[in-house]
């Protein structure tokens, strides 16, 4: 334990003022200067320790001077999930925010003054992903339900038969005020229900992927997919011209909107054992131009393999209704025959890329996790959320060569640590190997970032200075949004070059937390703790009102922040806090982004 914590646990009241002095006299053009100078003095942006309360919202007022609070909204319950901000075709900009047993549909135009508009409740299980669609005209929310937590979620949980517990849902959120059932799909292959979805499109037709977390008692050998990816396509046209629109969840779902046509796995013959199944994922169609990348055009799912690491799945040639109708026949009615029962569904996403070369903390040669030592809660090693960057990226003015790169975040989640608060990779996903005609994607680490001086830190049951088990998952990244700003002279913020990348990071009780893609590659994997503060443009604890512990198994925490999800949308980023609600806030350097898709 360093003499950081030890200061600081002892010193809370003396630590809390000088922040808010900290915080009070950083000017805008000061603030990179002033977190050096923050960190020299032994301050630290992780709040524990004696007398300090993590459900008490005043003890969190604790951040950088240029992340400015905008508003929160209590929403109508509290345990909060996923968040997604969309312009609408009504020219207001909405969030929809998954809520445990609910999904809140808030009017955010006004980001001083936002609304609840409308609530759509899902008293069955477990709301914790929702994806926005718009499609000629109407739009349309995709959420899942999982049997995670039986204490906030119906009594009658548990009862297999009824599969609507457990389903992927298709809402209509044309009407905000006003959203209603379209139809949903469950799948045999998800037996306590999906825990996160995507939503892309290829060749002009939605399809979903969703994660199934389930891989025990599953044999790979016999064909079963064992915690992967379901893949289903989505009829719009036919939810919005054949099926209606319900304010009650049917017995029977009409079926009509969601096919099933296959899955994607990890190559578990690949892999280091340990323990291995898909949490997020994304997709993205390829963004570079040149036609000679034989990866040109084509789709990708980046999934989040725990202990597997990142895995890239090949989905271009999924079964189509356009490009290849009677193979998506086929496909279709064989997956609804089994519903979704993978043995009788036997398209397969190819695996074209595969990274675990996690960092080697212990010095044994070996990258660190449960099958090769020093696994410490999964600090480097349980890969939970990638994103690709969203554009190729000019990197000639950072002195790394004339090719436009593509990159790819992976952050982990770590339950608890006996150093560490998890690390976020940056993968260089650019190259790739050519055998036989058959291309696979060649992975190496760019950089990594964690909380600065967060070596000095430890938590939850693992913590030998302060073993509490009560505090696992409090301080680790969740999720991620990362955002491309094409920048001139005026608004370019980090190294110019004519763009500007950021990742806005959920970091759950650690807050939101903003790195600069720019300052990352620049520096690489040199030093340690001087490039984590380098490369972090700002941090902010979101706290509006105190905690109450939720009526919840996994989630009773009621830790202020305790931050799910953040998007960036417009310029401006929203915050998802499981415990308390939605934030609103403004990013200095975004303010030229404001109204401006990103
Ligand atoms: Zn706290």
């Amino acid at each position: 334990m360093g003499s950081r914590e030890v200061l600081f646990t002892g010193l809370v009241v003396v630590f809390l003022t000088s922040t808010t002095l900290f915080i009070l006299q950083l000017g805008d053009d000061e603030a990179d200067n002033s977190q050096v100078d923050f960190y020299a003095a032994g301050n630290s942006p992780i709040l524990m320790g004696d007398g300090h309360d993590h459900r008490n919202a005043s003890d969190h007022q604790h951040g950088t001077d240029n992340i400015e609070y905008l508003s929160f909204n209590p929403l109508t319950t509290p345990g909060n999930a996923e968040v997604q901000v969309a312009r609408s075709p009504d020219g207001n900009v909405y969030s929809y925010q998954a809520g445990w047993n609910d999904m809140h549909i808030v009017d955010v135009t006004d980001p001083y003054n936002t609304t609840v508009m409308g609530v759509y409740n899902d008293p069955n299980t477990q709301v914790l992903d929702v994806k926005y669609i718009e499609h000629d005209g109407r739009e349309f929310i995709i959420q899942q339900n999982q049997l995670i937590d039986p204490g906030n979620a119906d009594p009658n949980v548990g009862e297999w038969s009824d599969p609507a517990q457990v389903s992927v849902t298709l809402i209509d959120v044309t009407d905000k005020s006003n959203p209603c059932y379209v139809d949903s799909w469950y799948d045999a292959d998800h037996p306590s229900g999906p825990h996160n979805l995507f939503t892309h499109k290829i060749d002009n037709e939605w399809y979903i992927f969703v994660a199934n977390p389930d891989y025990e008692q599953c044999d790979s050998a016999l064909g079963e997919a064992c915690g992967g990816v379901t893949i289903a396509h989505l009829d719009l046209d036919t939810a919005i011209t054949t099926l209606g629109c319900s304010s009650t969840i049917p017995l029977t779902p009409p079926g009509l909107a969601i096919f099933k046509v296959g899955e994607a796995e990890v190559a578990w013959e690949n892999t280091r054992g340990g323990w291995i199944y898909i949490h997020d994922m994304t997709v993205q169609t390829w963004p570079g131009t040149d036609q000679n990348d034989p990866r040109y055009g084509r789709t990708f799912i980046y999934g989040s393999y725990w202990e597997a690491g990142l895995r890239i799945f090949d989905v271009s040639d999924v079964p189509h209704p356009q490009n290849s109708p009677e193979q998506y026949a086929f496909h279709v009615s064989a997956c609804k025959a089994g519903v979704g029962n993978p043995l009788m569904c036997r398209w397969r996403a190819p695996e074209v890329g595969s990274w675990m070369e996690f960092l080697d903390m212990d010095g044994d040669g070996q990258p660190d996790s449960q099958t090769t030592g020093n696994v410490n809660g999964g600090r480097v090693s349980y890969i939970h959320y990638a994103e690709p960057f969203p554009e190729m990226v000019d990197v000639s003015h950072l002195g790394k060569g004339d090719e436009l790169r593509h990159y790819t975040t992976a952050a982990v989640e770590v339950l608890s640590t006996t150093e560490g608060t998890g690390i976020l990779y940056l993968l260089d996903t650019t190259n790739y190997t050519l055998d036989d005609g058959h291309f696979q994607f060649s992975i190496s680490l760019a950089s990594d970032w964690e909380i600065p001086y967060a070596e000095e830190v430890c938590y939850g049951a693992d913590c030998s200075l302060n073993p509490d088990g009560e505090e696992w998952l409090l301080f680790s990244p969740h999720n991620l949004d990362s955002a491309y700003f094409e920048t001139n002279e005026e608004t370019d913020a980090s190294h110019g070059g004519g763009w500007d990348g950021r990742l806005y990071v959920s970091h759950y009780h650690a807050g939101l937390w903003v790195l600069d893609l720019e300052t990352l590659i620049v520096t690489g994997t040199e030093g340690w703790t001087e490039r984590h503060i380098e490369s972090t443009v700002g941090w902010y604890l979101p706290h509006g009102v105190d905690g109450e512990p939720l009526a919840s198994v996994s989630y009773e925490f009621g830790w202020v922040p305790f931050l799910w999800a953040v998007e960036h949308h417009e310029g401006r980023t929203y915050a998802s806090c499981i415990s308390t609600g939605l934030y609103i806030v403004q990013l200095d350097i975004d303010k030229p982004f404001i109204g401006q898709p990103v």
